[in-house]
């Protein structure tokens, strides 16, 4: 299994047990997380470690729902936003290395649905 995915998975899943124990007698349908690209996270295999690691718990009824961002950056030198694609770190428009990124290092819980 992937060692990347799992860990992220258990930080997911240990966030979620902990806003669980403050809803006392909810469970826990649905985790949507959003993720973006330069966490290098396979949304396939992070699934695949959710799965597995909430097995025979409380969270094994839970659904991962994943968004993935694709990754944003921004010229310093013309302001250009343009997206990033094969990790090529370069304006579209001037061919400047000086970017900034601006979406795209993301990795967090969106929200929890909640049934009680
Ligand atoms: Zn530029």
């Amino acid at each position: 299994m992937p060692v990347h995915e799992m860990s992220i998975a258990q930080q997911i899943i240990m966030t979620v047990e902990k806003i669980l124990r403050e809803h006392p007698g909810e469970t826990c349908k649905s985790v949507h997380v959003k993720i973006g690209e330069l966490t290098a996270v396979v949304p396939e295999s992070l699934t695949f470690a959710y799965q597995a690691l909430t097995e025979d718990t409380p969270l094994a009824s839970s659904s991962l729902c994943i968004e993935s961002l694709p990754i944003l950056a921004k010229c310093r030198s013309c302001d250009t936003v343009f997206g990033i694609r094969d990790f090529e770190f370069l304006c579209p428009n001037c061919s400047s290395h000086e970017i900034d990124i601006q979406q795209g290092e993301e990795l967090h819980i969106e929200k929890l649905e909640l049934v009680s």
